[in-house]
C-alpha cells in the first residue's frame, strides 16, 4: 500500500479488519514473516506438514516485540525451499520430526542459522523456540539481531544449548511463562487503534485541521501506481530538507 497518507490509515485498516485481516507488525521490531514451503501436503519430497507448522508459529509469536525484527522459516524436507537457515528461527523437517536452527539472517551481514536441536516432536520444538526467543528478548541489546547476539554471547551456541535445552540457569519455566503471557494478551493493533479515539488522534497531518491532507506530499503515476514525486516533479517547489536554525544564516 505504497502512497497511503497518514490520515488515510484508519480508513484502510477498517476495511482490512472488516475483511478479516490483521496487522502484521511490519512497522515494529517484532515477528515479521514465517515463510514456509508447500510441505508434505503438496510436495512429493515433503516429510512433515511445514505449512501447518508455519501457521502455528505465526499465530503463536505474532505481535511479539523484540530487540530487532524476527523472521522464521519452515521447510518440509532437507531441500530447504523455505530457506529456513537464513532466518532467526529455522525449522527443517526430518523423517523423525523437526531440526531447529537459530541465529540466521540475510541482509547486510548474512549469517547461516546454527543447529540447536534435532528430530524434535512438535511440542518440544515449540517449547525450545519459546525459551530461545524469550532468552534473546531479555538479554540482547536493542537493535541486535539473533546472529550477532549469539556471536557475542559468552559461550555462544553452547551456552544457548545449555540454557534452552538443559535449563542450566533454572529459568526455563519463567521463559515459557513469559511467552504464555504474550500469547494470552495478544491483540490486533489495527483493531485496537480503531476502537480508541485517543490513538486515532495521532493519525492526522494537522492537529488543528484533522480532515485536511498535507499538500506538500505529492505523487506521480508510475506503472499504473503512484510514487512520491521528486522535487523537480513538484514543479520547482523546494521542500527544505533541514530546518533552519536561528543565528545560522
Ligand atoms: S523443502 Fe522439500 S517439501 Fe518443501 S517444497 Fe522443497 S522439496 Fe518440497
Amino acid at each position: 500500500m505504497f502512497g497511503a497518507r497518514l490520515e488515510q490509515l484508519p480508513e484502510i485498516w477498517k476495511e482490512l479488519v472488516d475483511a478479516g485481516f490483521e496487522s502484521g507488525q511490519a512497522y515494529g521490531k517484532s515477528l515479521r514473516t514465517v515463510k514456509s514451503c508447500v510441505g508434505s501436503t503438496w510436495c512429493r519430497f515433503g516429510v512433515q506438514d511445514s505449512v501447518a507448522m508455519a501457521i502455528n508459529l505465526e499465530l503463536r509469536y505474532r505481535g511479539l516485540r523484540s530487540p530487532h525484527k524476527l523472521k522464521m522459516g519452515v521447510s518440509g524436507c532437507a531441500r530447504e525451499c523455505a530457506e529456513a537457515r537464513g532466518k532467526d528461527v529455522g525449522v527443517i523437517a526430518t523423517d523423525k520430526g523437526w531440526n531447529l536452527y537459530v541465529g540466521g539472517n540475510g541482509g547486510f551481514l548474512p549469517a547461516h542459522a546454527q543447529l540447536l536441536a534435532q528430530d524434535l516432536d512438535d511440542d518440544t520444538l515449540i517449547k525450545y523456540i519459546d525459551r530461545y526467543l524469550m532468552y534473546y528478548i531479555r538479554t540482547a541489546d536493542r537493535l541486535q539481531r539473533t546472529a550477532r547476539w549469539q556471536e557475542e554471547l559468552d559461550g555462544g551456541l553452547k551456552h544457548i544449548e545449555d540454557v534452552i535445552i538443559h535449563d542450566s540457569l533454572g529459568i526455563a519455566d519463567d521463559l515459557e511463562a513469559a511467552m504464555a503471557r504474550h500469547i494470552d494478551t495478544y491483540q490486533d493493533e489495527w483493531a485496537e487503534t480503531l476502537k480508541d479515539p485517543e490513538r486515532l488522534r495521532r493519525f492526522r497531518s494537522f492537529v488543528n485541521a484533522p480532515d485536511q491532507k498535507d499538500e506538500a506530499i505529492a505523487f506521480v503515476p508510475e506503472r499504473g501506481q503512484i510514487r512520491p514525486a521528486t522535487n523537480e516533479e513538484k514543479g520547482g517547489v523546494l521542500i527544505a530538507s533541514t530546518i533552519p536554525v536561528r543565528g545560522q544564516g
